[in-house]
């Protein structure tokens, strides 16, 4: 639904989800500052996880478990993040040579795809270190890993792009058991591999051009943001029915009398009745018996947090204009900034889309 639909989730980001990017995040800024400063002390490391989890919070993150609520989820995370710094401090094991590298696998077929590695490291000139941080509750076993794809695509793309390697490990860093689990793959395998993900990703694309790509039911199902408008698990909704929740939209959204917090839930709900219909039929346009409905993408530019380096690009540049605002979210609105100003901050600004309903008399 992700991308190939490139569905808009209409359910928000599971807090295991978000506790695994804090904690990646975390260990992302932990290698960079030592790679760039001196190592940081495990206070500070804490104090980054504790700053970063409050400032990229969002309130539609749900916790689905019964009994636990986000602290709990907060200090799970905080506990992967200082069991790792305490195993592998002072952090010599081996050189950091790229942090969320991005890789390229050329496939058979002249496909190609691109892969992020979590921390890429150098034993020697020969000898690589792929390295994936795994916040989940369930360890792998070695015959798992022995098997795993993605890693060892990874093996495949660095073999391609650095021909001098001949050994690469792969690494999974399960933070909260603390453990380590490694394997390898020998290049004979890893050409056989290369024809099957070329084959695998020739079926996907013939599925879709049939229409015919199924959901695949799991246990992580619950966990899935786009539960909610999965043909598996979401009722279609037949036009009748749709036609008065549109119409109903209408009244709603027109009636003062209803509180306005009491109104705007009422709203949400309903809204996303019809955000939903439209994502399953594919018509952005949903019409009641009075009323129609459009559904709009907004895109809205987020700015950088101050644990982003960004931040700290985007205050010199605005420093260079001198121009002085604390207010970053409606910069774009600020009179005192040019067309050609506004374009060159663009790059230090997330894009992110959402959807809005409208509502048109018909
Ligand atoms: S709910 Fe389950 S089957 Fe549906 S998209 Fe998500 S993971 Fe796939």
């Amino acid at each position: 639904m992700r991308y190939i639909d490139k569905a808009v989730p209409l359910l928000g980001r599971s807090i295991e989800s978000y506790m695994g990017n804090v904690v990646h995040e975390t260990l992302e800024w932990l290698y960079d500052t030592s790679i760039n400063h001196d190592l940081a002390t495990k206070q500070e490391v804490i104090d980054y996880y504790n700053r970063r989890w409050v400032s990229r919070w969002k309130d539609d993150i749900r916790v689905i478990k019964n009994g636990f609520d986000s602290e709990h989820y907060k200090d799970e995370g905080r506990d992967c993040v200082e069991k790792y710094y305490d195993r592998y401090t002072p952090f010599n094991q081996s050189v950091v040579i790229g942090l969320e590298k991005r890789i390229y696998m050329d496939l058979p077929g002249g496909k190609k795809i691109m892969g992020i590695i979590d921390r890429l490291d150098k034993k020697s000139k020969t000898h690589l270190e792929v390295h994936d941080y795994k916040t989940s509750g369930r360890l792998i076993e070695q015959s798992q890993a022995d098997v795993d794809r993605q890693l060892s695509l990874y093996a495949l793309g660095i073999h391609q792009n650095f021909p001098e390697v001949e050994t690469v490990d792969l690494i999974w860093h399960f933070v909260k058991f603390d453990e380590e689990i490694r394997s390898q793959r020998d290049k004979s395998r890893l050409e056989k591999l290369a024809i099957e993900t070329s084959s695998k990703i020739d079926m996907i694309e013939s599925a879709v051009k049939r229409d015919d790509l199924p959901p695949s039911r799991s246990v992580l199902c619950d966990w899935c943001e786009y539960k909610k408008q999965c043909p598996e698990f979401s009722k279609i909704i037949d036009n009748t029915e749709i036609m008065d929740v549109v119409d109903k939209y209408a009244s709603l959204s027109q009636n003062e009398d209803i509180p306005k917090a009491d109104k705007s839930v009422i709203l949400r709900t309903i809204g996303d009745k019809i955000k939903l219909f439209s994502q399953q039929t594919g018509h952005r346009t949903v019409k009641g018996m009075t009323h129609k409905a459009i559904v709009e993408d907004v895109f809205q530019r987020i700015p950088p947090s101050e644990e982003d380096l960004r931040w700290y690009g985007l205050k010199e540049a605005l420093k260079n204009m001198d121009l002085v605002t604390e207010d970053l979210e409606g910069l774009f609105s600020h009179p005192e900034l040019s067309d050609e100003q506004k374009n060159s901050l663009k790059e230090y600004f997330d894009i992110e889309r959402s959807t809005k309903v409208v509502i048109e008399e018909l």
